[in-house]
């Protein structure tokens, strides 16, 4: 049985248990982080552990440990479950306090909760080589969405609006423009020039795009960081999406359409093999 963490123990799953009072649970006050594991190494954990502190202060959350002792409980947890290839996922809430709208006094204890998933394929999925279709959703999330909040039930709604649409995701759209994908960054390539939306409170700022933008530039292609359209992306050569757990992934369709010839396009394999090759060679 998967051991997870919660506030301070290595605990099997079954009895893992946080408060019924848990903010997290009652009003989605918490936030979270994704990172992926490669030959039981974390990737990019500097980044997604500077992140979190960020999405904690933007809420005035306090933070449950420091880096280092987070970082020894990802490790703790990819050992004790065996895990080569997958996540580990992690969740800070306000902590339990009786039901109120107002944020309970800063002397409540937050809650922190681990858990890893094994992705035995996470280094070749078969969508990587497919490529996926993606629908077009409007964007109906709060503001902030450079918080990484676990408020998701409307990306949850959107991969079941493409799963009822026999797609695999969708791409939000709010004024007429592309914002991102319901758990990823939205990228569309024309000639050798690569096009993502720029950062902002509209989307979340990914680990992987930080990392996908400077390993681009480094290899000589054109990158240009702005807001582009559905359109746009109609006529665009190649697409492709990226987050902590699926890296890069092609797009080949849009809303039924082909992008390109309809095959995952050389510059999404080009840089999914970099980013694997890197992030192999500097994980901790
Ligand atoms: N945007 C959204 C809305 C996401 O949920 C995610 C993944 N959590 C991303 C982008 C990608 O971020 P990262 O590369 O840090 O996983």
């Amino acid at each position: 049985m998967r051991i997870v963490y919660v506030n301070g123990e290595y605990v099997p799953e079954a009895e893992a248990k946080v408060s019924v009072f848990d903010r997290g649970f009652l009003f989605a006050d918490g936030v979270y982080e994704v990172t992926s594991v490669l030959d039981g190494k974390l990737v990019d954990f500097a980044g997604h552990a500077a992140r979190l502190n960020r999405s904690l202060s933007e809420l005035e959350m306090r933070a449950p440990c420091d880096e280092a002792a987070l970082l020894d409980i990802h490790r703790n947890l990819v050992d004790r479950n065996g895990i080569v290839d997958g996540l580990v996922y992690l969740q800070v809430t306000r902590g339990a306090a009786d039901r109120d709208f107002l944020y309970p006094d800063a002397e409540t204890v937050p809650t922190l909760v681990l858990f890893t998933q094994a992705k035995p394929d996470l280094k070749d999925p078969a969508k990587a080589r497919t490529g996926m279709d993606i629908i077009t959703i409007p964007d109906r999330r709060w503001g902030r969405r450079d918080i990484k909040t676990v408020q998701l039930l409307y990306p949850s709604m959107g991969k079941m609006m493409a799963k009822a649409a026999g797609a695999d995701d969708a791409w939000m759209i709010e004024d007429g423009a592309v914002t991102e994908g319901t758990s990823n960054n939205a990228y569309i390539v024309k000639g050798n020039t690569i096009v993502t939306r720029h950062l902002g409170e509209e989307i979340l700022h990914g680990i992987t795009r930080a990392a996908i933008l400077r390993m681009a530039a480094e290899a000589q292609m054109k990158v240009e960081e702005r807001s582009f359209t559905v359109e746009e992306a109609l006529e665009a050569d190649e697409a492709f999406v990226t987050s902590a757990s699926t890296f890069v992934m092609p797009v080949v369709s849009i809303d039924g359409k082909s992008l390109g010839n309809g095959a995952p396009g050389p510059v999404a394999k080009r840089l999914r093999e970099i980013y694997l090759d890197e992030s192999l060679a500097k994980a901790v």
